[in-house]
């Protein structure tokens, strides 16, 4: 291959030198744009040459030589879009039509209006924070959020952390550490994102007892193991997952009398944290927030982003004297709340004092109690404008179902319309990738060899953005 060696080495003396494309960079299309560092550029220009270098090197025959551009325009064009993709924000806004209302991965709950409108005051001004207008002393971040929890639920006393892993651990530290809790077999959860409850209990300081089995566990087995070392009896909501057939938990009411025979606090880890009953939507019953604390739990947690459809927080409701010993404890100034997360949070609890206007407000809920014929009305649509945008793509609205997510409801099949996407010139994989890839970037499910479009988590102004998305992407299939 000696005469292949040579042919390489000319392709290499044809390259242009980093500076020489630097150069031509700054002649070229993005002259002018001062707004790009110096140093990116150079970057840039290097990586690009450098991919070309080993793309030379690596070519096995003259055929693959022919295939690369050593022509500085070309090379140009491609500085420009290493630059565009360095300059590109990492974190980035996506359009969600998985269908998937609480999306762990694509961040949980959006927020309502009001709560956005509030987190900008927030952010733009001073605030009062934790100032007391009242007579100018110093106050409590707290009280924004205590007064209002208090009054939607009838808790005595309210607090909020960074969210609910941080509720948990602060609840079992304040009140466990060096003592022992009882949880039973068949709630010893691992949520995604690694949160474990025998994890965050050793963590905690607290001694785990496991009672019952995997399936079954009854009062008596609660009971037998209460020791002089008993702090807590703690529940927690199984979140991901169902142990369906021959099961048994113990009822709240009962473990609550239970706890309070023995002097002992029963802790209700709710997860989700659902206050509007949704079960009049066709959803099987979730003990709400509400519930849990009339039951007899003394503390109830759960996170502010989930079923809720507020910030990322955990809310840690209860008796006065419990909550105010984790208030002063000293992890909660590590694991408090931010100012942005105060804001947000309370203007989306104040929805909630009108059920109905929570359930129209907050997109989360908004989501997961749409109805069926908007939703097939939406889907139509948006197989319209993509049928006419794009003739290629074999294009269908069908039946399908949709997930509330989030460990919320997990069995739950919410019954949706979907558009299904066929492209004559693209595999469906190669289709998702460039939806993916694009900005923003379309995420959708994958179905029997179609992508599929849930109009459940699009929003109307969304539809001519997915248009757009597919009209760059699935047009023509690229060497
Ligand atoms: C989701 C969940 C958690 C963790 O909540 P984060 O707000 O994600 O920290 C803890 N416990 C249960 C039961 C959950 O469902």
């Amino acid at each position: 291959m000696a005469g292949n060696e040579e042919v390489k080495k000319d392709y290499l003396r044809r390259l242009s030198s980093v500076n020489d494309l630097i150069q031509a960079f700054y002649r070229s299309r993005m002259a002018g744009n001062r707004t790009i560092p110096r140093e990116l550029i150079t970057e840039a220009s290097r990586a690009v040459l450098e991919g070309v270098r080993e793309a030379i090197l690596a070519a096995r025959d003259e055929m693959s030589l022919q295939n690369i551009s050593t022509d500085t325009e070309e090379l140009v064009s491609m500085v420009e879009k290493e630059v565009e993709e360095r300059m590109r924000p990492s974190f980035r806004r996506v359009i969600n039509a998985t269908g998937v209302v609480v999306h762990t991965n694509l961040g949980r709950s959006i927020l309502p209006a009001a709560a956005i409108e509030a987190l900008r005051t927030a952010a733009a001004h001073y605030s009062n924070l934790e100032f007391r207008l009242e007579d100018g002393t110093r106050g409590s971040r707290q009280v924004h959020l205590r007064r209002i929890l208090c009054e939607l639920t009838g808790a005595e006393s309210a607090l909020v952390v960074n969210n609910n892993a941080a509720a948990v651990l602060l609840a079992l530290t304040a009140h466990a550490r060096d003592r022992e809790v009882i949880v039973s077999r068949g709630q010893l959860i691992e949520i995604g994102g690694s949160f474990r409850l025998p994890e965050v209990m050793a963590q905690s300081g607290a001694r785990l007892v496991e009672v019952g089995t995997t399936n079954k566990t009854y009062l008596e087995d609660y009971r037998k193991a209460i020791t002089s070392e008993t702090a807590v009896i703690m529940r927690a909501h199984p979140s991901n997952y169902r142990i369906l057939g021959f099961t048994a938990e113990v009822d709240l009411a009962e473990l609550a009398s239970l706890a309070h025979e023995y002097g002992l606090i029963l802790l209700d880890d709710l997860g989700s944290g659902v206050y509007v009953d949704l079960s009049r939507f066709g959803l099987s019953p979730e003990p709400t927030i509400t519930d849990s604390l009339r039951a007899g739990a003394d503390l109830v947690c759960f996170s502010g982003d989930k079923l809720l459809g507020g910030p990322q927080a955990g809310i840690i409701l209860g008796r006065e004297e419990l909550v105010d010993a984790m208030a002063k404890h000293p992890l909660a100034r590590a694991l408090r709340a931010d100012k942005l997360t105060v804001a947000a949070l309370e203007a989306t609890l104040r929805l909630y004092l009108d059920p109905e206007r929570a359930l129209a407000e907050i997109p989360t809920l908004a989501m997961i109690t749409a109805d069926p014929e908007s939703l097939r009305e939406r889907a139509e649509r948006l197989a319209g404008k993509l049928s006419s945008a794009c003739p290629d793509l074999r294009v269908e609205v069908m039946e399908d179902v949709s997930r509330a997510g989030g460990g919320s409801l997990p069995l739950e099949d919410l019954p949706t319309w979907v558009v299904a996407v066929e492209s004559s010139r693209l595999k469906v994989n190669r289709l998702e990738e460039r939806l993916r890839r694009h900005d923003p970037p379309v995420i959708g499910r994958i179905k029997e060899e179609r992508f599929l479009l849930d109009v459940r988590t699009l929003r109307d102004e969304e539809l001519s953005l997915v248009v757009e998305a597919f009209r760059s992407s699935a047009g023509h299939e690229e060497g």
